[in-house]
């Protein structure tokens, strides 16, 4: 009769069913919206409203939902902003500027 192998561990066969059963690593248990998460970062991105066209391609790029739209322009949430100028790159004209965060 052949041996059976064990069954290798994979992501596939671990289950959480309670925070215990967790590996001890650094997770949020609270959703982002109770995170201000903004105090990670160390630049700032700050929009030329001057040049701003409200194209809105920032607000479609910004990985945490930190752009929001108000009276049809951007207007960047710095709460929760967390710097990684995915925004500032990806305007079409360079109207967002990268500022050095005062702490
Ligand atoms: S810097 Fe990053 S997180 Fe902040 S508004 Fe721009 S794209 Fe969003
Ligand atoms: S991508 Fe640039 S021009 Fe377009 S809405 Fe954002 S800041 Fe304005």
């Amino acid at each position: 009769m052949k041996k059976r192998s064990k069954p290798k561990r994979s992501a596939k066969n671990i289950k959480f069913k309670k925070e215990s059963d967790l590996p001890p690593t650094a997770i949020s248990l609270a959703d982002t919206m109770n995170n201000k998460t903004g105090k990670w970062r160390s630049t700032k991105p700050v929009i030329d409203h001057g040049r701003c066209t409200s194209c809105m391609i920032c607000w479609k790029f910004c990985p945490d939902a930190s752009i929001e739209i108000v009276e049809g322009k951007p207007r960047i949430n710095h709460d929760y902003c967390k710097g990684c100028m995915i925004c500032a790159e990806e305007c079409p004209i360079k109207a967002i500027n990268i500022e050095k965060e005062k702490k």
